[in-house]
């Protein structure tokens, strides 16, 4: 691709949180392109496990502008996402180019320079969406290179197949661990391996109480008040009708936290050994923002000093749908488009001045 025109804006990755700022974008008279290495619509839905549910009710669910349409069971399946994702983009007839990765971006004065897979694009500012499902992490566990069993983060677990009759540890006490357990332990003999105990909402509490949650926390932090939202922990497990079933089955139980790995076993803090076919890891991610290592200084979580979504040492660089550290709830696709909205306000004001 030859593009020597400069864009006002570039957003780098086409997921839920490009397509809310595309959103905003569309609203104004900026010249914009989406840049994304995916060769499809949709993000990192279309990469998570096949039985992956929303946590709320498509209304609860939705992008600006357009409501998410509602689904028979409730909680939308990931190909409802998908579809809804490739249909907001057809409606509003956004700029995607696919696949194209960005490798690098150079600054030029007052001018990025973008090294991608077709070629060199310049822009006055970025958008970087690029999530975090690039970048699955895994805690450095003594031994982990010798383990010769089935190593897989959640990032690639796919369905259960590959587990049917193993002796399979399921590692992290977050929902992907718990819903990976709940979905492994009815073909395969699980053990849970967490670091602390795990804690669960209560039963009837989905995506749409932690978001009002999240409200109000954010509208405290804003007005100075403190704020304890009791039974409320936004990290807890959502209980989900797969880990409510799992509970019935007696098989949430931790076995706390693991030290080390031999070729065939796992040893645990308690030091009991135990031997397992296959580990998966539930265990996180970063943000994958490695692309920009030379416009901003990334810590070794993937993040970038923001302010709301601005990269505060880097003029011209805005980060969005990253989690908590780009703005309150911008992981969700509800959250997404405050910040989406703040952040093109805030490019609107910069390409002005
Ligand atoms: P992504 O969807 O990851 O999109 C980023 C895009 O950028 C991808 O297409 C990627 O390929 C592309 N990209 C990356 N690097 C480059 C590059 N260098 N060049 C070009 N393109 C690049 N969210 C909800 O709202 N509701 C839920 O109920 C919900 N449930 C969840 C349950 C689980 C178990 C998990 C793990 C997540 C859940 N999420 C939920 C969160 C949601 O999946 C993610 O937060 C969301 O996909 C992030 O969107 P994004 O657009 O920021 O990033």
């Amino acid at each position: 691709m030859v593009d020597s025109k400069i864009y006002d804006a570039v957003i780098i990755g086409g997921g839920q949180s490009s397509l809310a700022c595309a959103y905003h974008l569309r609203r104004t008279t900026l010249d914009f392109i989406i840049l994304d290495e995916q060769k499809k619509c949709g993000g990192a839905w279309l990469k998570t496990w096949d039985s992956l549910r929303l946590f709320s009710p498509a209304e609860h669910s939705s992008l600006p502008g357009w409501p998410m349409p509602k689904h028979k069971d409730g909680f939308p399946p990931k190909d409802h996402v998908i579809n809804y994702l490739c249909e907001y983009e057809k409606r509003y007839d956004f700029p995607v180019k696919r696949p194209v990765t960005v490798n690098s971006i150079a600054r030029n004065k007052e001018v990025f320079k973008i090294d991608s897979s077709s070629g060199k694009i310049s822009a006055k500012t970025i958008i970087s969406a690029t999530g975090t499902w690039k970048t699955p992490w895994i805690p450095q566990i003594k031994g982990r290179d010798k383990f010769k069993g089935i190593q897989v983060h959640s990032a690639h677990y796919k369905n259960p197949e590959i587990f049917k009759d193993k002796k399979v540890l399921v590692v992290g006490e977050g929902n992907s661990g718990a819903q990976i357990l709940a979905e492994v332990s009815k073909v395969a003999k699980t053990t849970w391996a967490t670091l602390e105990e795990p804690q669960y909402l209560p039963d009837g509490v989905d995506g749409r109480v932690l978001f009002d949650v999240a409200t109000a926390k954010y509208k405290a932090k804003k007005e100075g008040r403190s704020f304890t939202p009791k039974n409320y922990n936004l990290k807890s497990i959502v209980m989900v009708p797969a880990v409510k079933e799992a509970r019935k089955r007696g098989v949430l139980q931790s076995y706390g936290n693991i030290k080390g790995l031999t070729e065939d076993a796992v040893i645990f803090h308690n030091e009991a050994v135990k031997n397992f076919d296959a580990i998966i890891w539930c265990t996180g991610f970063k943000a994958a923002t490695g692309y920009l290592k030379n416009i901003a200084k990334i810590d070794k979580n993937g993040k970038i000093k923001t302010e709301g979504t601005r990269a505060v040492n880097s003029p011209g660089l805005w980060l969005v749908g990253y989690g908590g550290w780009t703005g309150f709830a911008s992981a969700t696709l509800i959250g997404v488009g405050r910040s989406a909205r703040a952040t093109v306000k805030e490019i609107v004001q910069y390409t002005e001045s």
